[in-house]
């Protein structure tokens, strides 16, 4: 860039990096061009982080469904990658409706490919048969 040129820069966003402990505190700016610009980070992972916070917001969705004949009434699961943020609520209406039947293993498949992302929904713990439980 030449001496004296001035490059308009627009706050994006700030935001608290949720990748480690550490929490740095990330201001995103866009230039003219719409290139990104993160400033705050302490290690690369927090610009990936604040960059696929703006483009590509995703979340692990952990939740529980109903189990059937269980040690517990329901069951806590999770996806097994990051779903795109705007998907999360229609996930959470389809796992609402679902219920399964103990026992259950961790990691058993309780709803392959949700909403069609490929990402599948699987069980967080085991969960005995209530018979089975004590
Ligand atoms: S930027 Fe790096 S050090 Fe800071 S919170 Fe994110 S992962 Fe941790």
């Amino acid at each position: 860039m030449a001496i004296g040129t001035q490059v308009s820069q627009e706050l994006e966003r700030k935001m608290t990096c949720i990748t480690c402990p550490t929490g740095c505190q990330l201001e995103v700016t866009r230039n003219a061009d719409g290139e990104l610009s993160i400033t705050g980070a302490q290690c690369r992972r927090g610009e990936v982080y604040a960059r696929n916070e703006i483009l590509d917001p995703r979340r692990v969705l952990t939740t529980t469904v109903r189990i059937r004949n269980g040690s517990l009434p329901l069951l806590p699961v999770r996806t097994t990658e990051a779903v795109p943020k705007e998907l999360l609520a229609d996930a959470m209406r389809i796992l609402a409706k679902v219920e399964v039947t103990a026992p259950v293993r961790t990691g058993d498949v309780i709803l392959p490919n949700i909403l069609d992302t490929g990402i599948d929904v699987t069980a967080s713990r085991d969960m005995k048969r209530a018979e089975d439980a004590f």
